[in-house]
């Protein structure tokens, strides 16, 4: 599962973390979704329980926050907001896109004890 190694990826960041700045424990994992990638919240909350247990984030709460998807369309040279993967350009409606954001999961911040 994709969210599940994604979780991982977190887990290790947060430990990483507490070596650096030594706090016991993790209450709130804030972290940033793009709507474009392959991610899906409820699973991702769901594997990260999973994945932070016997970790200091286990027992923590998990808040997503969706960034919207950034594309540069090839076909008219706009910078736009696309809602969804696969959604043509809103400018001239072409298929020419290339992803710039929205595509990334980012920690974002820690709330530590
Ligand atoms: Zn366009």
């Amino acid at each position: 599962m994709h969210e599940a190694a994604l979780c991982q990826c977190l887990v290790d960041i947060i430990r990483d973390q507490q070596r650096q700045r030594g706090f016991r424990q993790v209450r709130t994992v804030y972290v940033e979704v793009g709507v474009l990638g392959h991610v899906e919240p409820q699973a991702l909350a769901f594997a990260f329980e999973v994945a932070a247990l016997d970790s200091p984030a286990a027992g923590a709460t998990l808040r997503i926050e969706e960034i919207a998807g950034r594309a540069w369309c090839t076909d008219c040279a706009e910078h736009v907001t696309v809602e969804r993967r696969g959604d043509p350009c809103p400018v001239c409606g072409g298929f020419g896109m290339i992803v710039e954001q929205g595509e990334e999961l980012r920690l974002k911040e820690l709330e530590v004890v």
